[in-house]
């Protein structure tokens, strides 16, 4: 698939409010700095589709776009970013766990992780929680053009032998670089599948 379309639609703290109707949502998800917004505008091919670097943190928004008016790519807030008050991390918590919960068009979350990290817990808690809500999850790596090919793999075994703790499997997973595009096309080929089986 290539989006040939991409618009903005709205931004929402209230998901009641997010889109009313049956197109299917893809969420993007991550800590701040992860590469989110790099990510969304390379896979849409627009220079600032999504806002890149804004204060990390501070824009909590569930912000729904609409791609080839065929499905909604959602951006929702980065987390875990170290200056956030405990108010404000509340507040995500709260407005990220009643997207997940409510949204019923949601199809997939994508759970972006930089790859050069060793595993988070923040991150582990999260799919663990997605995991037991049995809400479908890949992993989309980000920033792979900083590493070698060797240490590439070397972090993805490191992670994935993390997640053998809670994990009976190897979840779906995408090593991607925005600036060199590598990976995108198989994040889109993935949607395009899941949307064909709707
Ligand atoms: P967000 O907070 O998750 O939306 O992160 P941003 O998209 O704003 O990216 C944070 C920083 O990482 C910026 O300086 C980006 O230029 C950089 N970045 C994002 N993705 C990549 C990538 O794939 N490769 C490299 N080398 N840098 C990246």
């Amino acid at each position: 698939m290539l989006i040939i379309n991409s618009e903005f639609l709205i931004s929402n703290t209230d998901v009641s409010k997010c889109p009313n109707n049956s197109l299917p949502d893809y969420a993007f998800i991550g800590r701040s700095n992860v590469g989110k917004s790099t990510l969304i505008n390379a896979l849409c091919n627009k220079k600032s589709l999504a806002k890149t670097s804004s204060t990390p943190g501070k824009t909590q928004l569930i912000n729904h776009f609409l791609i080839n008016n065929n499905w909604h790519l959602v951006d929702l807030p980065g987390y875990g970013y170290a200056r956030t008050s405990k108010i404000q991390k509340k507040k995500f918590q709260k407005l990220i766990i009643s997207y997940f919960k409510e949204r019923k068009q949601l199809i997939s979350a994508f759970v972006l992780i930089d790859i050069r990290h060793q595993p988070q817990t923040i991150d582990l808690e999260f799919m663990y929680w997605l995991g037991e809500k049995q809400l479908p999850f890949s992993i989309i790596f980000t920033k792979s053009d900083k590493l070698s090919q060797n240490k590439i793999k070397l972090q993805i075994e490191t992670y994935f032998k993390k997640m053998s703790d809670q994990w009976s499997f190897i979840p779906n997973h995408f090593i991607t670089s925005s600036p060199k595009k590598n990976g995108l096309k198989d994040v889109l080929e993935y949607i395009e599948e899941l949307n064909k089986l709707k």
